[in-house]
């Protein structure tokens, strides 16, 4: 199954991510990962991603989608990939259709009173990408990541100045696309307010997995 994860930035879709990459058996593709990695590793793609990603705005779409094309093109996404961030704009998602067929968008649904405690909490690998909340979903050592043992980061556009951009940014740009798929009959929604398990329950019910 080829899968869209919508969604507000915090509405919590690289966790959901995570635990549907074990039920699927298919690859997750992070394009939020894979800028802040190059942007770690002071690559030119991160040199040029970097000043959009740190104000809260998008990344140019012939830049992402140049980059999710050559992803998506690897061996390991061939039998199915899960998207997480990816498309963001109309024209990514045009883009996309003419390069793989999508089976469903599972849009999260979170209203933005629910994001500033998500983003306050949320603390982040940049060696492995995986995710954690101080609450929700704690490291078993304080900012210490359970999978690779490297140091957690607090985002830095996950400040609340920052947030409420990205914010706006979703509702005007992205949010169009839950009518996209809509109108392709590809649209599902759930509830993203509850716990993170009760999440991945919802999830699991609705893809029929
Ligand atoms: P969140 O998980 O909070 O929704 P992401 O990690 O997906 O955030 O994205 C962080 C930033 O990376 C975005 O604010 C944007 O600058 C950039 N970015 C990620 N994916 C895309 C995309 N598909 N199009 C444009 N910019 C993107
Ligand atoms: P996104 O990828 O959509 O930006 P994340 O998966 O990174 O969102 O989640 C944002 C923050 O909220 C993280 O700190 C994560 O641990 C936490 N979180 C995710 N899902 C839930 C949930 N259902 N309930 C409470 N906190 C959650
Ligand atoms: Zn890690």
């Amino acid at each position: 199954m080829n899968l869209i994860l919508l969604g507000a930035p915090g509405a919590g879709k690289g966790t959901l991510a995570a635990y549907l990459i074990e039920k699927m058996g298919v690859p997750s593709v992070s394009t939020g990962n894979i800028l802040r990695e190059a942007i770690k590793n002071n690559t030119p793609l991160g040199r040029e991603a970097k000043q959009f990603m740190d104000a809260g705005q998008l990344v140019p779409d012939q830049v992402v989608i140049g980059m999710l094309k050559d992803r998506i093109a690897q061996d390991d996404c061939k039998n199915g990939f899960i998207l997480d961030g990816f498309p963001r704009t109309i024209p990514q998602a045009e883009a996309l259709d003419k390069i793989a067929s999508i089976d469903c968008a599972l849009s999260l649904e979170v209203p933005d009173e629910v994001i500033e405690g998500r983003m306050t909490g949320r603390r982040v690998c940049l060696k492995c990408g995986a995710t954690y909340h101080v609450k929700a979903n704690p490291p078993k050592t304080p900012d210490v990541c359970d999978h690779c043992g490297d140091r957690l980061h607090v985002r830095k556009d996950d400040h609340m100045g920052v947030v409420r951009h990205r914010l706006a940014t979703f509702h005007e740009q992205t949010e169009p696309l839950k009518d996209y798929y809509g109108a392709q009959g590809k649209l599902k929604s759930i509830d993203g307010t509850q716990g993170i398990q009760q999440t991945e329950q919802f999830a699991t019910a609705a893809l029929g997995l």
